[in-house]
């Protein structure tokens, strides 16, 4: 995906300097803001692809300018990785409801912002472009909303496409039915969690027959996995 350009927005200099040279490794253009005043003249500059935005920021929080971007019709669309230094943070972030793409908590590894990084851009691309997600032997075409397994087509009801479609593109992370719920069934929609078991079941057992039910995963007393590896 070279060519994309992400925005940083992170005060902490070292840090910045660390997610820039990774970015830029890997092909990507990258703006750096050391705080939303900045990140405004970036966004007005040259719109990004994509903004890396830290919880923690002198001034105008992170939260609040999320909030902002995703309050104003011309910012609503770039998508946000909003980064955290604390995992209560990240479930705070979740809890606010801002219509962040994805979070990330503090410390994590380059090869992990690339990941996350990768699947936010390759998610927002969808609607227009045909996204492909390939893993383990299972293919989704999601522009057809087709799955296949070894060339062969795997039938999956509506709920089963939107959980599998998830767990595809969140790969190698474990989830709490709770998660589960928010970002396939959608915030405020009243589910019991319980649901989420029927449904992934029902997913398990389509995948059964081509010997890839193993790759969603219970995680006992968490929840759930998509993980190639046993
Ligand atoms: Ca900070």
């Amino acid at each position: 995906m070279p060519d994309k350009s992400i925005l940083i927005v992170e005060d902490e200099a070292a840090i910045r300097e660390m997610v820039r040279f990774a970015l830029q490794r890997a092909e990507f253009r990258t703006a750096e803001a050391g705080d939303v005043r900045d990140a405004r003249l970036r966004i007005a500059e040259a719109r990004p692809d994509l903004i890396l935005l830290d919880w923690m920021l002198p001034g105008v929080s992170g939260v609040e300018f999320a909030r902002e971007l995703k309050g104003s019709a011309v910012t609503r669309d770039i998508p946000i990785i909003m980064v955290t230094a604390r995992a209560e943070e990240e479930d705070k972030v979740r809890g606010l409801n801002l219509g962040c793409d994805d979070y990330m908590t503090k410390p994590f590894s380059l090869p992990e912002l690339l990941a996350r990084v990768k699947a936010v851009l390759r998610r927002s691309q969808a609607g227009g472009e045909d996204e492909k997600l390939a893993v383990a032997g299972l293919e989704m075409d999601a522009a057809g909303q087709r799955v296949s397994a070894s060339g062969k087509a795997v039938h999956l009801g509506p709920t089963e496409y939107k959980l599998l479609h998830f767990f595809m593109s969140h790969p190698e992370r474990v989830y709490t039915r709770e998660q589960v719920l928010d970002r396939v069934w959608g915030q405020g929609v009243y589910v019991e969690e319980r649901t989420v078991d029927v449904h992934i079941r029902r997913l398990r057992k389509a995948l059964e027959p081509f010997g890839l039910d193993g790759l969603i995963q219970t995680v006992r007393g968490t929840g759930y996995r998509f993980s190639e590896r046993p």
